[in-house]
């Protein structure tokens, strides 16, 4: 389950206009600063590919880069942006909800939780909506190489894993695979590699 080369393909401002090659994709989204782009660059191990999802007016698409000629890693827009408009914030979530339930070929999405600070209500919202929707999700936990410090409620990045998963069980009939992440010691690449090739079944 190795990345042999990863390109950027297009921006897409609604789901029609992503790529329509049937390809299997997988999406990764999470608040912002959650660290969805350095996980994006830790994935296919080169420093700038998901800089490209950060210029300016691509930061509110939807974003297909291909890996290995054959399937799709998806950058969607970061949310709860605090600066960001509420009217902004409602076209965001329609737009990306839209995506989650009309997109034929997206085998998971990738939610991705920072396991630094405890559980916020937005990240709570997002996946219990994924999971009453029947959207197939995995939870990734980034940064898991902070330890616990006072103004991060002075807990282990374990301990807000476990608080969030057990905050979020209600709403699945079986607990969603996890996988502990960190950009810094690049923990957990090859699992969401090796978990990425199993859903493909190759
Ligand atoms: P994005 O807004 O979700 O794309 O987040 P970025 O990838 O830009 O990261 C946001 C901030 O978190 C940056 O300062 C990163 O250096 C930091 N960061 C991202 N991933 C990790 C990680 O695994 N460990 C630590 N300690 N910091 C991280």
């Amino acid at each position: 389950a190795q990345v042999v080369n990863a390109d950027f393909v297009k921006s897409s401002v609604r789901p029609d206009d992503c790529p329509r090659d049937g390809r299997p994709e997988f999406a990764l989204v999470g608040r912002s600063n959650v660290g969805k782009s350095s996980l994006l660059n830790s994935l296919v191990r080169r420093k700038r590919l998901a800089l490209t999802s950060k210029k300016p007016g691509k930061t509110q698409c939807i974003n297909h880069f291909i890996v290995n000629d054959s399937w799709y890693l998806v950058d969607l827009p970061g949310y709860g942006y605090a600066s960001a408009p509420q009217e902004a914030r409602t076209n965001w979530d329609e737009f990306t909800r839209n995506y989650f339930l009309s997109r034929e070929t997206l085998v998971s999405v990738f939610l991705l939780i920072d396991a630094s600070i405890p559980a916020k209500k937005i990240d709570l919202d997002y996946a219990s909506w994924l999971g009453q929707n029947k959207v197939p999700m995995t939870l990734v936990f980034t940064k898991c190489d902070k330890r616990k410090k006072k103004k991060n409620g002075g807990r282990r990045p374990e301990e807000n894993v476990e608080t969030f998963q057990s905050l979020i069980r209600e709403y699945f009939e079986a607990a969603p695979p996890w996988i502990m992440t960190s950009s810094v010691t690049n923990q957990g690449r090859d699992e969401i590699l090796l978990h990425m090739s199993q859903l493909r079944n190759y």
